[in-house]
């Protein structure tokens, strides 16, 4: 049977599906990812070349090089103009028709609201809210973003970051309740747009139980092709319209 038509028979057999994502979710909206060749990581810029990634998205950069960490953040992390695609659509309409229950994602750019999903476990954040590191108060969404300041800094004198899991930082623990929860509640597993490589967020799925395992992703995760796993090696927004129209659900 062909890949769409085994994607669709195992959704009809399923009554709880969960989605977990990541970064190649978004790639279609025009963000790049991390890994893939025009992924961040393979990006040169003079400005940010003699610092490694994930300096760049850590705690001590944050600390150490406060105008370093927020000038990357401006010029790297700023989605607000950025319209969700297909895949996020798709899953938002399968959650509305019930049969999706959880979108996990370790996206921080909040497109999966924006498409119309409820219930989305950010596990690692999101880029959309601010917050001061000292007294907590709240900042809107786009206050890094528009601010003129180099460091952003709150009446109180602390500074004011994004909510989002930097490295060397502990994951949101709401987040990861509900993540594990709709995990290893799932009988569907729907994996996509992930290298499954970032810690511990990639561990996640191993709560899964459930009966089938599809995964969606352009690149190689080592997982194997069985029964009741399915891999299809292309593009998210592609199959997921594939699949849209297969079902007659209106994604557009
Ligand atoms: P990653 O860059 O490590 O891996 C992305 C994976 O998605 C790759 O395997 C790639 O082959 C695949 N991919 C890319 N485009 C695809 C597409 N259209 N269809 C199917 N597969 C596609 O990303 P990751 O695993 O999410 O881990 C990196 C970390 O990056 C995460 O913690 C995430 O928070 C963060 N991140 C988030 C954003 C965002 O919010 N949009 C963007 C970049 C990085």
């Amino acid at each position: 049977m062909e890949d769409i038509a085994r994607f669709i028979e195992m959704q009809n057999n399923s009554e709880n599906i969960v989605f977990f994502g990541g970064a190649g979710v978004s790639t279609e909206s025009g963000i790049p990812d991390f890994r893939s060749k025009d992924g961040l990581y393979n990006q040169h810029d003079v400005q940010f070349d003699k610092y490694r990634p994930e300096y760049l998205l850590s705690h001590s950069c944050l600390i150490t090089e406060p105008k370093v960490y927020f000038e990357f953040h401006r010029q790297k992390m700023d989605t607000r103009a950025i319209e969700p695609n297909k895949a996020h659509k798709y899953l938002a309409k399968l959650e509305e028709i019930g049969k999706l229950k959880a979108v996990v994602t370790q996206n921080i750019d909040g497109l999966h609201q924006k498409a119309g999903s409820k219930k989305v476990f950010e596990i690692h954040g999101s880029a959309l809210r601010n917050y001061c590191s000292r007294c907590n108060k709240i900042y809107p969404y786009d206050y890094i973003f528009e601010s003129k300041e180099p460091i952003p800094t709150c009446e109180c004198g602390g500074v004011i970051r994004p909510d989002i899991t930097l490295y060397e930082e502990g994951l949101p623990e709401d987040a990861v309740r509900g993540a594990i929860k709709a995990l290893s509640e799932a009988d569907m597993l729907i994996i996509g747009g992930t290298s499954l490589t970032v810690y511990p967020a990639a561990s996640f799925i191993n709560y899964f139980n459930g009966k089938y395992l599809v995964i969606i992703n352009e690149s190689e995760l080592g997982i194997k092709e069985g029964v009741n796993t399915l891999i299809i090696r292309k593009k998210i927004g592609e199959v997921f319209a594939e699949a849209a129209k297969a079902q007659g659900m209106d994604i557009e």
